[in-house]
C-alpha cells in the first residue's frame, strides 16, 4: 500500500525512464521539418558523416536524436511508415540494453531498426533474433528497404547456407538470424582448425524478438552438437589380434647395464597409472605385425607422425588386456561393457571409458563395438547470449517476468506505452465444475461468434488440446482453421486472414508467432495476386486494387464494428505471460476486442492449485450444476496459483544455470585458449610450458619433493626417459660424483634434456615448419579432451543428487569435482601433447606438412554430427535429418487409422507422428 501511494506521487522507476526518454524525442522531432528538406542522397550521406563521427570517439548517445530522426526520414521515403514517437521510447529502451515490452501490432519490428542503425554506426556488426528463419528472411527484407535506403549492408543467416554466405552475413553492417543458428554457429566456430574457417565476428549487440520465448521458455535446453563417432570397428578388432603377440617384459631393467630383466619383452605396464609402454623390441615388433595386417607401409616406424592414431589404439588394445580385467574393473552384461567403480563396486551403466578404451575392451570380450555418440559442444541461450557485448529485447509480454531478466542476465524492462489504447476488454475467466460443461460454454461462445460473423481465435497451449477442439467443432459443425507451429510461412498466410469475418482459427500459441492479425484480413495479402500478375494492364490493375480496398474496407468496419477479434480458450498456461500472449494477439492499435477463458476445477492447474479454494467458493455460493462461477475473487486465485508456477519454474531454471556456470566458465578458458592458439604466429611458448610441466610431473614421480637421495629411484627415472621419451640421461654417475646434488637439481637437469631433445628436432625441420603441426596436435588435444570432459561432467550432474544422502551439498560437491576433473582435462593434454611432439620422428618440412593435414582433415571428419535444439514447446528436439518422422511420407503411402501405427516406421502411433495436426 505505502509503495503504492509513493508510486503515486514520484511517479515509477517506468514513469521516470519514460520521461527522461519524452525530453530526447522533442529533440528529435526538432530535427524532423530539417531532415524533409534534404534530399536522398543527401540523407545518405548522413550515414556516413555518422560513421565518420562515431569513429572518431563521438558516443552513441550524442548521436542518437540525429539518427533517429534519420532513421524515421527514411522509413517515411522508403517504406511509408513514420516511427510513431513511442517506437522511438522502445528504440530508446533498446538502445540502452534494456527489454522494450511493446504489446502485439505495436510495431515492434519497425522499432528496432532505431537502435540497430545507430549501433551499427560502429561498425561492430548488430546482430537481430528471431524465433524462427521465416520471421529473419521476412523481417531482413522487409526493413532491408530501409537499411539499404540509408547506405546499411544486410545479411541473412540461414542454417542452409555455405560458409562463404555465413560469413559475409556476419561482416554486414546488420544481421538477421535465429538463436539457434546464432548459437550454432558459436559452437561451429570453436571447432574450426583455421582463422578463416570462422563465420562470426565478436558479439557486440543483439536485439532479441519475442525475447520471453527464446530466454525464459527454451532456456531449459541447451544447444547441443553431437557427434556419432566415424566407424573404426575393423582397427580395433585388428589391434586385438595384434595384442596376443606381443609379450610383457618382466623384471625391473638398469637402465645402463640392462640387468634385472628375467624375461625381456614387448611392454611393460604400469598398475598404478594403468598405463602401458611399448619398449625398443615391442615397436620393431609392432612394426613388424602391422605391416602384415597391411595397416601401415613397409619401413614405416610407429613414430612417424603419420601413425600416431595408429598407436593409439595399440596402446588402448593393450591397456584392455593387461590392465582391465573382467568382474574388477568391468562386468559384461546383455551384450553390453559396463564399468564397475572402483570405490563403491557400484554398476555404473551408461557410463563409458574414453580415448578408445571402450571400445578396446569390447574386441577383447567379443561384444559388439559399439560408435559412441558423443556431445561435442553445448551452450544454453542464456550463457550464449550473455557473451554479447550489449544485450536487448523486446516482446509483448515481459513484466512477469521482469525478476527473472534482472535477476539471471541484468535486463531491465521497460514498458512502453501503446500507440492507441487497446479496447479490448478481458472478460473474467468462467469456471465450471466438470470439464464437459467447459467445453460446451465455449462451443457455444464460438457458435455465437460466428453466426453473428466476429472473427474468433481459440488458443491452445498443447497440440493434444487443439485435436479435443477441433473434434468438438466439427461436431459441431463449425467450418474452422488449425494450426500448430510447424510450417512457419504457410502459417502466417493463414494467421494473417484470422481476423475475417466469421472465421475460426484454432492456433497453439506458438503458431505464426510475430504475424498480425488484422481485422477484416491482411489487405496485402488480398491484392496480391493482382498487383502481382503480370498479364494484367497497370490500369486494369490500378482499378482492381481500388476495388479489393473497398471491399476490405467494408470488412474491416464490419467486424470492428461486431467487436474485433475474440479470444476464446480453455485452459489457463502455467504462465500468466503466456495467457497473455494469446490475449495480446487482439486488440491491436487501438482496435476492439475481447478474450474469455472456460476452465473447470478438472484442468490440472485448478485441480493442483486453486481447486480447493475456488470449490469452497463455489460450495458457499450453492452453485446448481451446469453453471459457472464468475468473479473477480476466483480469477484472482487462479493468477496466484500462476504466480507460484512461475517462481517454481524460475526456481528449476536458476538451478539448471548454476549447474551450467561451472562448465561455461570452464568452456570460455577452452574456447579462449583455442582462439589464442588458432591466432598465435608463434606457439613456442605455450609448448615449453606444457613440456616443463609433464617432465616437473614425471620426475617428481621419481624424485619426490624436497626428498633426500635416499628416496630417489634414479634408474626408474633413467629407464622411462629412455623408453618412453627416447631421452639418454646419464644422472646416476654424476649423483655419485657429487655431494651436494638436490632434487631441484636434477629436475632442472631433466627439464633442459627434454628441452634439448626437442630443439633439436625443431631445428633439424625449421620452426616456422613445425608450427602448423604443433597447432593441429594442440587442437585436437583440447577437442578431444574436452568432449570427454563433457560427458564427465554430464554423468556427474546426473549422479550428484545422490550425495544428498551423504550429507553434502550436491551443488558444492558438483562444483568442486568438476574442478578436479577440469584439472585433469588439463594434465592431459599437457601430457599428450607433449608426447606427441617428442616422440614424433620427422624427415622432412614436407612430410610433417601432410601429417598436419592429414590430422586436420581426419578431425573435422571425424563424425556425423548431428544438431539438437530446444523446440517451440521448449523441449530438446534433434534435427537428424535420416529421422523417418522428419521426412515426409512418400507418395502412395497407404492411409492409416489415426490410433494404428504410423507407416513411417518411427514405432510412434499415427497421430502423434505424421498424422499430427498440421
Ligand atoms: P509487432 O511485432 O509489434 O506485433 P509488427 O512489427 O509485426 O508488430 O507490426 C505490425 C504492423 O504495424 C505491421 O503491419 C507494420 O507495417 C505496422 N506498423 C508498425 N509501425 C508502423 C508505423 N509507424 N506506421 C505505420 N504502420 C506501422
Amino acid at each position: 500500500m505505502a509503495s503504492n501511494i509513493l508510486t503515486s506521487i514520484f511517479g515509477s522507476r517506468n514513469d521516470r525512464l519514460l520521461k527522461t526518454y519524452r525530453k530526447t524525442i522533442e529533440r528529435i522531432n526538432a530535427l524532423e521539418p530539417q531532415y524533409e528538406l534534404l534530399t536522398d542522397d543527401e540523407l545518405r550521406g548522413k550515414t556516413a558523416e555518422f560513421k565518420g563521427r562515431v569513429g572518431a570517439g563521438e558516443t552513441l548517445d550524442a548521436i542518437l536524436p540525429e539518427a533517429f530522426a534519420l532513421v524515421r526520414e527514411g522509413s517515411k521515403r522508403s517504406m511509408k511508415m513514420r516511427h510513431f514517437d513511442v517506437q522511438m521510447l522502445g528504440g530508446m529502451s533498446l538502445h540502452h540494453g534494456k527489454i522494450s515490452e511493446m504489446g502485439t501490432g505495436e510495431g515492434k519490428t519497425l522499432t528496432s531498426t532505431l537502435p540497430v542503425f545507430l549501433n551499427a554506426l560502429t561498425g561492430k556488426g548488430v546482430h537481430v533474433v528471431t524465433v524462427n528463419d521465416y520471421l529473419a528472411s521476412r523481417d531482413a527484407r522487409w526493413m532491408g528497404r530501409l537499411y539499404s535506403f540509408l547506405g546499411m549492408t544486410v545479411g541473412i543467416n540461414l542454417p542452409s547456407v555455405s560458409r562463404e554466405e555465413k560469413q559475409a552475413a556476419y561482416q554486414a553492417d546488420i544481421t538477421y538470424g535465429t538463436n539457434n543458428e546464432y548459437g550454432f554457429d558459436y559452437l561451429r566456430d570453436n571447432m574450426v582448425y583455421e582463422v578463416a574457417d570462422r563465420v562470426q565476428r565478436g558479439l557486440n549487440f543483439a536485439i532479441i524478438d519475442e525475447v520471453d520465448s527464446i530466454l525464459i521458455d527454451e532456456a531449459r535446453t541447451p544447444l547441443i552438437i553431437s557427434g556419432q563417432a566415424e566407424d573404426n570397428t575393423e582397427m580395433y578388432l585388428a589391434m586385438n589380434k595384434v595384442v596376443p603377440t606381443l609379450t610383457l617384459q618382466e623384471g625391473e631393467a638398469d637402465p645402463r647395464t640392462g640387468e634385472g630383466v628375467t624375461k625381456p619383452g614387448d611392454f611393460t605396464l604400469d598398475e598404478k597409472t594403468q598405463q602401458v609402454f611399448l619398449t625398443e623390441q615391442g615397436h620393431e615388433n609392432a612394426e613388424g605385425i602391422l605391416y602384415k595386417l597391411g595397416l601401415i607401409p613397409e619401413g614405416a616406424t610407429l613414430y612417424d607422425p603419420s601413425n600416431i592414431s595408429l598407436v593409439h589404439h595399440l596402446y588402448a588394445a593393450l591397456r584392455a588386456n593387461h590392465l582391465y580385467h573382467r568382474d574388477q574393473h568391468y562386468v559384461v552384461q546383455d551384450g553390453e561393457i559396463v564399468i564397475v567403480d572402483e570405490f563403491t563396486g557400484r554398476l555404473m551403466s551408461g557410463r563409458r571409458w574414453s580415448d578408445g578404451l571402450h571400445q578396446a575392451v569390447e574386441a577383447k570380450e567379443g561384444v559388439a563395438i559399439q560408435a559412441e555418440n558423443q556431445t561435442l559442444a553445448s551452450i544454453t541461450f542464456q550463457n550464449y547470449f550473455r557473451l554479447y557485448a550489449k544485450l536487448s529485447g523486446m516482446t509483448g509480454t515481459a513484466d512477469t517476468e521482469a525478476y527473472e531478466f534482472a535477476e539471471i542476465y541484468g535486463l531491465e524492462t521497460t514498458v512502453i506505452p501503446p500507440n492507441r489504447k487497446s479496447q479490448r476488454g478481458d472478460q473474467l475467466d468462467r469456471v465450471y465444475k466438470t470439464t464437459k460443461e467447459k467445453y460446451d460454454a465455449a462451443i457455444t461462445d464460438i457458435r455465437e461468434c460466428y453466426e453473428r460473423g466476429q472473427p474468433v481465435l481459440v488458443g491452445t497451449t498443447s497440440i493434444e488440446n487443439s485435436e479435443i477442439i477441433d473434434e468438438l467443432l466439427i461436431k459441431a459443425n463449425l467450418p474452422h482453421q488449425v494450426l500448430n507451429a510447424k510450417q512457419h510461412a504457410r502459417e502466417a498466410d493463414i494467421i494473417a486472414q484470422a481476423g475475417r469475418s466469421g472465421m475460426i482459427t484454432i492456433a497453439t500459441n506458438m503458431a505464426g508467432r510475430g504475424t498480425d492479425i488484422v481485422l477484416g484480413g491482411n489487405l496485402e495479402k488480398l491484392t496480391e495476386p493482382v498487383t502481382s500478375d503480370e498479364s494484367l494492364d497497370e490500369a486494369v490493375k490500378a482499378a482492381e486494387v481500388v476495388k479489393l480496398k473497398e471491399q476490405w474496407s467494408a470488412e474491416h468496419e464490419k467486424v470492428k464494428a461486431l467487436g474485433g477479434l475474440r479470444i476464446i480458450a480453455t485452459e489457463r498456461h502455467e504462465s500468466r505471460r503466456i495467457d497473455n500472449q494469446l490475449r495480446g494477439r487482439s486488440g491491436r492499435q487501438g482496435d476492439p476486442g475481447s478474450s474469455r477463458f472456460y476452465l473447470s476445477l478438472d484442468d490440472p492447474l485448478m485441480r493442483i492449485f486453486a481447486g480447493d479454494r475456488v470449490k469452497s467458493i463455489m460450495d458457499r455460493l450453492k452453485m446448481p450444476e451446469g453453471e459457472a462461477i464468475e468473479a473477480g475473487i476466483v480469477t484472482r486465485s487462479i493468477e496466484s496459483a500462476q504466480r507460484k508456477v512461475e517462481a517454481r519454474n524460475f526456481d528449476t531454471r536458476k538451478q539448471l544455470l548454476e549447474y551450467d556456470d561451472v562448465a561455461n566458465d570452464q568452456r570460455k578458458v577452452i574456447y579462449q585458449q583455442r582462439n589464442d592458439i588458432m591466432d598465435a604466429s608463434s606457439l613456442r611458448e605455450q609448448i615449453s610450458s606444457l613440456r616443463e610441466g609433464c617432465f616437473i610431473d614425471l620426475t617428481r614421480q621419481y624424485v619426490p619433493f624436497e626428498s633426500v637421495e635416499e628416496q630417489w629411484d634414479i634408474a626408474g627415472l633413467e629407464r622411462v626417459l629412455r623408453d618412453e621419451w627416447q631421452i639418454v640421461l646419464e644422472l646416476a654417475d654424476e649423483i655419485e660424483g657429487s655431494s651436494v646434488i638436490t632434487d631441484e637439481d636434477i629436475l632442472e637437469k631433466v627439464d633442459k634434456a627434454a628441452n634439448a631433445a626437442f630443439d633439436a628436432k625443431v631445428a633439424a625441420i625449421g620452426e616456422e615448419n613445425f608450427l602448423q603441426f604443433e597447432r593441429i596436435v594442440l587442437l585436437q588435444s583440447i577437442d578431444t579432451h574436452w568432449r570427454e570432459h563433457l560427458s564427465s561432467l554430464d554423468y556427474l550432474r546426473k549422479g550428484i543428487h545422490l550425495r544428498g544422502y551423504a550429507q553434502k551439498q550436491p551443488k558444492q560437491e558438483y562444483k568442486r569435482e568438476a574442478f578436479e576433473l577440469f584439472g585433469q582435462l588439463l594434465d592431459s593434454v599437457k601430457n599428450d601433447v607433449t608426447k606427441i611432439l617428442m616422440t614424433v620422428k620427422v624427415q622432412s618440412a614436407d612430410e610433417l606438412g601432410q601429417a598436419a593435414a592429414a590430422m586436420e582433415n581426419r578431425a573435422e571428419n571425424m563424425f556425423n554430427v548431428s544438431y539438437s535444439a530446444p523446440n517451440e514447446d521448449g523441449d530438446a528436439q534433434i534435427q537428424d535429418e535420416d529421422d523417418p518422422r522428419q521426412k515426409p511420407l512418400p507418395v502412395g503411402t497407404p492411409t492409416v487409422g489415426r490410433n494404428e501405427a504410423c507407416p513411417c516406421g518411427s514405432g510412434k502411433k499415427f497421430k502423434q507422428c505424421h498424422g499430427k495436426l498440421n
